[in-house]
């Protein structure tokens, strides 16, 4: 779990990684039968734990229906293929697709019922680009970058003015990070900061209630069905607008790496928000240095 922790909070994931163990003392008491187990760090072992789980609860008739995560891991394939041998598709047991499935379980993956859970596990790895990016204040020895920087942008002294011109000046390039080179702007601890919108008033206000899709039109939608409305085509003025209007929703984190996240990452009023604990953004949006001093590629 202490490995897991960290991986989070090097990805900048988390702000601390205290907040891990907090996430989990919260689970584990939502329920009596809930549990997140750590289990340890010898190789391997979260896998024979879910394997030998899986295995008792298989042969156990009151078991109805297990859900297995493990999507990304090839690993499991030869486990997962005695589950296979019959003609039927396996209805007791549902793979939850969160990244795209690895070669060799996509293979096994059409003996079973599959599912997205949308929102709550990663649709893409933690990327060791990430990782690095944290680290890569300009050292004093003037150490050598990792084979890998290339992708990740690091800030030298100097960074601001250097690279000013190729920030988003307007808000059309703004949400637009997609056009952009997929580019996410950070502060120095790794916030994503979110930069100004103008949007006209009157547009604004008059959008408002037509609960338009902000992902389909601003970047991309993957509900299907969608319950907002997909349907026409919006003028600059409106895509704007719609910008504005969805950073008013607060994202689930100020650490958000989604290129096509199109939602609030600190709360517009900043410290200035006189709205208090009745704002959705909570407190350390309020907060949030506003100052660029890199970013990631995504
Ligand atoms: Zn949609
Ligand atoms: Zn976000
Ligand atoms: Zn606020």
């Amino acid at each position: 779990m202490a490995g897991l922790a960290k991986t989070y909070y090097d990805a900048k994931l988390l702000p601390d990684a205290i907040v891990f163990r907090q996430f989990v003392q919260g689970f584990n008491k939502e329920h009596a039968l809930c549990h997140f187990t750590d289990a340890g760090d010898d190789k391997e072992a979260a896998d024979n734990k879910v394997k030998a789980e899986m295995a008792l609860f298989y042969d156990n008739v009151h078991c109805k229906h297990i859900m297995l995560a493990a999507s990304g891991d090839n690993s499991y394939a030869g486990f997962l293929r005695q589950y296979t041998l019959t003609d039927q598709v396996s209805s007791r047991v549902v793979l939850i697709e969160s990244i795209p499935f690895a070669n060799q379980l996509d293979v096994l993956a059409i003996k079973f019922e599959k599912t997205h859970l949308q929102g709550l596990f990663r649709d893409h790895k933690i990327e060791k680009k990430a990782l690095l990016f944290h680290e890569e204040r300009p050292g004093p020895l003037g150490d050598t970058p990792p084979a890998t920087y290339a992708s990740t942008v690091k800030q030298p002294n100097g960074w601001q003015e250097k690279q000013a011109p190729v920030l988003p000046k307007s808000p059309l390039i703004d949400g637009g990070q997609v056009e952009a080179g997929r580019r996410i702007y950070q502060n120095n601890k790794g916030q994503r900061v979110d930069q100004p919108i103008k949007a006209d008033k009157a547009t604004t206000y008059r959008l408002k209630p037509l609960k338009l899709c902000n992902r389909h039109f601003l970047t991309k939608c993957y509900h299907n069905p969608c319950g907002h409305n997909h349907e026409g085509k919006l003028t600059s003025v409106e895509i704007d607008a719609l910008r504005f209007i969805a950073r008013l929703s607060p994202c689930q984190t100020l650490y958000c790496e989604d290129p096509d996240c199109v939602s609030g990452h600190r709360c517009m009023q900043g410290a200035n928000c006189d709205k208090g604990s009745r704002c959705w953004f909570g407190d350390e949006m309020h907060r949030v240095d506003t100052k660029i001093t890199g970013f990631i590629t995504v």
